[in-house]
């Protein structure tokens, strides 16, 4: 249990107007984050427990896709990212002098370091297929960064790398991540928002790329839903001379949406395999090329989309299921004694609580902080309620409160 006497961060009297996004404000006040320079923020103690929530998420339905957990470093040496001749076409691509003359970059994507990586592995048909992704930290050195943690130069990324015999068994494997993807979007309560949207993919193929889109009324891309078959596309592949007209089912009844892109899925075919020489001796000896994808979800920005879709007009609102702590018990007068008793009853039923026990703070400000944070249940221990031996349990979706025997 988390008691607010002894925790070293405080709430804000009112919102500080930082950002074109209210969210960030709400964040700042409710001290989850903190701003260290332009586009770049400390996360405190509760926003960590939520991303760490969030990563657990997405761990265990990368693990269901029989991928491996790897880290590889976040910072990589110049001759690497000539070998994809990618040091000076990516154009947000932080380039680092160090000590010993040479460059380093820090890496915005990982296709340079994890090809060469795995292929010391893969020999033969028997070495495939296989996935392995990290959460690692990201950077971009972008001109000009967007909405408060939208679009920061660091942020925490999920990228899981694929590496497939042919084109139709990456296909199938695909087609298993959307699945996972899926659940993953569910999970953290956005799925019936978030789109599986056509983007244009990279020059070395046809096919599409997949952005996962949720909308959100101050997103940056612009998507165009098929009202028939649903199928999204994002504004960058909509020809609009043209007007809209499915990709799928050719319909041009459609809606336009702000939204956010929360996840991505690159096919990389064998442009970083070539590369590499990364190749495997099939069963009829012959020497094929080994085809690979890449699949992103933006963890540091899900969840600022989270705080953004679900915020109301007390606060932050999180999903039980990630929220910092479940329960809020607001202690007033000296019963502290009695909330850490329910504390760990409530604990013993796995869930988590904050203890609002500061001193000289009177109820109707522990009771907005209580809703400012965004804590699912919120109750109330004082004189009056253990003189009854009940208390209330109020959710922070509703004004209803439940009665229940201490
Ligand atoms: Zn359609």
């Amino acid at each position: 249990m988390l008691q607010l006497s002894k925790f070293p961060v405080k709430t804000l009297k009112s919102a500080p107007k930082v950002s074109d996004n209210r969210s960030t404000s709400l964040l700042l006040q409710a001290w989850f984050i903190r701003q260290e320079m332009a586009w770049v923020y400390n996360y405190l103690p509760l926003w960590l427990k939520v991303l760490r929530k969030i990563e657990n998420i997405v761990r265990q339905e990368m693990n269901s896709l029989w991928a491996q957990e790897i880290l590889m470093p976040a910072l990589w040496s110049k001759e690497h990212w000539e070998t994809t001749k990618r040091w000076d076409s990516i154009d947000v691509l932080f380039h680092l002098p160090a000590s010993d003359n040479k460059e380093y970059a820090l890496n915005p994507t990982h296709e340079d370091l994890v090809t060469p990586l795995m292929s010391e592995f893969v020999q033969s048909y028997k070495d495939l297929e296989f996935g392995v992704y990290q959460i690692q930290n990201k950077f971009r050195n972008e001109k000009r960064a967007k909405s408060g943690l939208l679009r920061g130069r660091e942020f925490l990324m999920k990228d899981l790398y694929s590496f497939h015999k042919s084109e139709e068994t990456l296909l199938s494997y695909y087609e298993d991540v959307k699945v996972a993807y899926k659940k993953v979007f569910d999970r953290l309560g956005l799925w019936s928002d978030t789109y599986e949207t056509l983007a244009s993919g990279w020059d070395f193929t046809t096919l599409n790329s997949h952005e996962y889109q949720t909308i959100l009324s101050i997103g940056e891309d612009e998507i165009y839903i098929c009202n028939d078959c649903k199928t999204a596309h994002n504004k960058e592949i909509v020809d609009l001379v043209n007007w809209f007209s499915c990709s799928k089912c050719n319909s041009k009844n459609h809606s336009v949406e702000k939204a956010c892109e929360v996840g991505n899925i690159f096919p990389l075919m064998t442009r970083f395999t070539e590369a590499f020489d990364m190749k495997y001796t099939d069963s009829d000896w012959k020497t094929k090329e080994v085809y690979m994808w890449c699949y992103g979800i933006g963890i540091s920005r899900v969840m600022w989309v989270i705080a953004e879709y679900f915020m109301d007009d007390k606060g932050l609102v999180w999903p039980e299921n990630i929220a910092p702590a479940t329960h809020y018990i607001i202690v007033m007068w000296d019963n502290l004694d009695k909330a850490k008793d329910l504390a760990k009853k409530l604990e013993s039923e796995w869930k988590e609580v904050i203890i609002d026990d500061r001193e000289k703070v009177w109820f109707g400000q522990k009771a907005s902080d209580a809703d400012l944070l965004g804590i699912p249940y919120r109750i109330v221990i004082s004189d009056k309620t253990l003189e009854t031996g009940w208390y209330e349990l109020k959710s922070r979706n509703s004004e209803e409160t439940q009665i229940i025997p201490l």
